[in-house]
């Protein structure tokens, strides 16, 4: 049995939870190879790591002093260090990182140090060999991760370590020049380590003991999603969900290598296991319900639309040439609208109306912004009937008009578009019959 096992950042922010991680992974001798972020926040208004080393380096850049900066940092391993009692001096690392960010080295390279000091430290403390990403992790020459490449250089690297730390959230281009990959990005590198080994299970170790059905900050103490599939996160994450990041079920899924979201500070909650698929019956007809404010619709009316060739596409290439992506399309017979994030559309909306003129010649365009999207999700909807007839109910029952509604073909989700000011309503309403009524 062989797991990978990445590690947050609150789970590595002090030598406390230094210990946790340690008793974590010696608990269990299958858990081999380890992938750390770098120290995150240890308490409520502290400040992560990675956030320290920008703000060093922009000073850097500038040119100011960026002393002051750069002992905080330092302080924030010593302190690590010395709760740990290592036999361990980072003096000669620091040194070098010094020199560098006044050679100009990047800011890439700035935010990858919190990651490599932190698997340094790690290494020490578990007894493990280090790896560092950069030799194993490649980008190409336009800055995106280079899979094929990494995995020609990570597999044979790993074959013969029965036991390893490589940090998280960075790699390197071919020249040598350190990449990281977006915020949170730690994820995808266990994400791959997992591939490159062949792991059973890619434990990923966070705060919280997996996904929730609903967002706490609406929902009061919202229950745990035991098991969940790749397609159902994915529509979770893109509406909202925050624990994992976006891009981290890919290597993994193209394995079938299961990831099992895992709490530090609770390891005895089994926490949400996502998988490729499962004949686990969900414990509730929905997995989950996420969603998001601030969507336009753009809505469209043309007498006989519906027998005009290439109608969507012109007004589809409207939106691909002002580099806006939409999200719903949902149509009638003479009547097409589209759904896009507020923000993005404003700053164009005249040249876009204009050019929607030009292309299809409508009758009309009307806007309706200021609203919400909500998606809910589950693999049980498709077996069950009347999934739909209760949403309804539920959100007629509270008050909430719908304005649009739109089934996935996989009938895994319904989206459902609601005013902004409906939004926390029309989530609750879904809880609670779902969830809290078990209707
Ligand atoms: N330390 C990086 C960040 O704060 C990457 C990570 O933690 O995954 O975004």
């Amino acid at each position: 049995m062989k797991k990978v096992v990445k590690f947050g950042g609150s789970s590595l922010a002090s030598a406390e939870q230094f210990h946790k991680v340690g008793e974590i992974i010696h608990a269990d001798e299958s858990r081999r190879y380890v992938v750390p972020s770098a120290p995150g926040k240890r308490f409520d208004k502290d400040t992560k790591v990675t956030d320290m080393l920008y703000r060093c380096y922009e000073a850097a850049e500038k040119g100011e002093s960026f002393s002051n900066h750069f002992k905080a940092i330092k302080e924030r391993y010593e302190e690590i260090i010395h709760g740990l009692n290592l036999d361990l001096s980072l003096d000669h690392e620091f040194d070098k990182i010094e020199e560098q960010f006044k050679a100009g080295a990047g800011k890439d390279y700035a935010a990858s140090r919190g990651e490599y000091l932190n698997g340094l430290i790690m290494a020490n403390y578990l007894g493990y060999e280090f790896i560092d990403a950069a030799d194993v992790i490649v980008f190409d020459e336009n800055g995106a991760y280079d899979d094929e490449k990494t995995m020609e250089k990570l597999q044979p690297r790993l074959q013969n370590t029965d036991n390893a730390v490589i940090p998280g959230f960075y790699g390197a281009m071919e020249n040598g020049k350190v990449k990281t990959f977006s915020r949170g990005g730690s994820d995808i590198t266990g994400s791959i380590v997992a591939k490159a080994v062949c792991a059973d299970l890619y434990e990923n170790w966070t705060d919280v003991s997996g996904f929730l059905v609903s967002d706490p900050k609406i929902i009061f103490n919202p229950e745990v999603i035991e098991t969940i599939t790749y397609r159902e996160l994915r529509e979770l994450s893109y509406m909202g969900a925050t624990v994992l990041h976006e891009e981290a079920i890919f290597p993994v899924r193209s394995m079938g290598i299961p990831i099992n979201i895992k709490n530090t500070n609770k390891p005895e909650d089994p926490g949400t296991l996502i998988v490729e698929s499962t004949c686990r019956q969900p414990k509730y007809t929905i997995t989950g319900i996420a969603g998001k404010k601030g969507f336009v619709a753009i809505n469209i009316e043309k007498d006989m639309m519906n027998s005009e060739i290439g109608f969507g596409r012109k007004v589809l290439s409207v939106f691909e040439e002002n580099g806006i992506s939409f999200e719903h399309i949902p149509s009638g017979i003479d009547t097409l609208s589209v759904f896009v994030h507020q923000n993005e559309f404003e700053e164009k909306e005249q040249k876009i109306l204009a050019e929607l003129h030009r292309a299809v010649n409508p009758d009309l365009i009307d806007l309706e912004a200021d609203l919400a999207l909500v998606a809910v999700v589950g693999r049980g909807m498709r077996a069950t009937r009347g999934t739909a007839g209760r949403i309804f109910s539920a959100l007629a029952h509270a008050n909430v008009n719908v304005k649009m509604i739109d089934q996935g073909s996989s009938e895994l989700n319904i989206i459902i578009g609601v005013s902004n000011r409906d939004f926390e309503t029309a989530i609750k309403a879904i809880y609670d019959i779902f969830v809290t009524i078990q209707l």
